[in-house]
């Protein structure tokens, strides 16, 4: 075990750890990620969002690293005091980052599908500046489909490679990854092939942006307009516990669960995600609780009752921040 200090609280973790595991560990503020996904392997270390400030290395060395580091890839050691959100330093640092991100990313957040649930959209919210110095042309692409059911917009691609490990860890066979390199790289199932696979629709949950989205609910409802609610059915492929996102009585959209690091619980099928969009397919059990730190989360319903019934007649409404209010108190 290992003894570390991340922004003034001490954890015990085992050996191995990284320093942001760690810090998830801690009732508190944890570095943001864009590219780290904690169930898929090998995934960290492209976006740098996730970079702290290592004050004193170890009990046996207590000098400070020299640069910043990220804390998905770095593990900690015994005696490790590590600066987050105390840094100045690291809160420059993920500024830095957010126009970077930016620099090729459209601020199209009005029209763009994520809206309201776009890890970009928050981290420039939390950490980033007004002005970009950046002065030349973006680069786009045009939409693609990738397979029937999900739309590609390779513009808003931030090149986290989320997706990637997902094809590669999910899928049979994958056709589907990231071509050329530097700034010309970009997403590609090759020749556009269609991604055929049970499992391919979790690129769009992993997706930390709106470049790849679910062509069934795009432009149909912003996010804030549907109510979340939790729901399982007795699926041979998957876990079958979903979320769906109901307009009235109408399930817009199925995804998979997301925990407050925005990350999925478990990965679903696409036959839950696309085929299965009637109440009766589902034992819904309750209305979800979005705990993560983030715009979707302001103003957030938590509906006592599935709408099974019309809802403004039997549905009594909780302000969900209000809620987390009182349980402060
Ligand atoms: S398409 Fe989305 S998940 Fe895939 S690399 Fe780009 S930003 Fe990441």
């Amino acid at each position: 075990m290992a003894k570390v200090t991340i922004d003034g609280h001490l954890i015990e973790v085992p050996d191995g750890t990284t320093i942001l595991e760690a810090a998830r560990k801690i009732d508190g503020e944890a570095p943001p990620t864009m590219c780290y996904y904690s169930k898929l392997k090998t995934s960290g270390g492209y976006c740098r969002s996730c970079l702290v400030k290592v004050s004193k290395d170890s009990e046996k060395d207590p000098r400070p690293m020299p640069k910043l580091v990220a804390s998905c890839r770095t593990p900690v050691m015994d005696g490790m005091e590590v600066q987050s959100t105390t840094s100045p330093e690291v809160i420059e640092a993920r500024k830095g980052i957010v126009e970077f991100l930016l620099m090729n990313h459209p601020l199209d957040c009005p029209i763009c599908d994520q809206a309201g649930e776009c890890d970009l959209q928050d981290l420039a919210y939390e950490h980033g500046a007004a002005k970009s110095r950046y002065e030349f042309e973006r680069r786009t692409f045009e939409k693609i489909d990738i397979g029937e059911k999900i739309k590609l917009h390779m513009t808003r691609c931030i090149l986290c490679y989320r997706c990637v490990k997902v094809a590669d860890q999910l899928t049979d066979h994958r056709v589907h990854g990231v071509l050329n390199r530097g700034d010309v790289s970009e997403i590609s199932t090759y020749i556009q092939k269609a991604v055929e696979n049970e499992f391919s629709g979790n690129m769009i949950d992993v997706c930390p942006v709106g470049a790849l989205t679910d062509k069934t609910f795009r432009f149909k409802s912003r996010v804030w307009y549907v109510d979340p609610f939790d729901a399982h059915r007795d699926c041979p492929k998957c876990s079958g516990k979903v979320r769906l996102w109901y307009k009235g009585e109408e399930v817009y959209r199925v995804t998979g669960r997301k925990d407050k690091w925005g990350e999925v619980e478990e990965f679903i099928c696409n036959e839950c995600r696309y085929d299965k969009k009637k109440t009766a397919d589902w034992v819904v059990e309750e209305s979800s609780k979005i705990d993560r730190h983030s715009v979707i989360s302001q103003n957030h319903y938590v509906l006592k009752e599935p709408p099974h019934k019309p809802l403004l007649n039997s549905v009594e409404v909780v302000p969900h921040n209000y809620q987390l209010e009182e349980k402060k108190k």
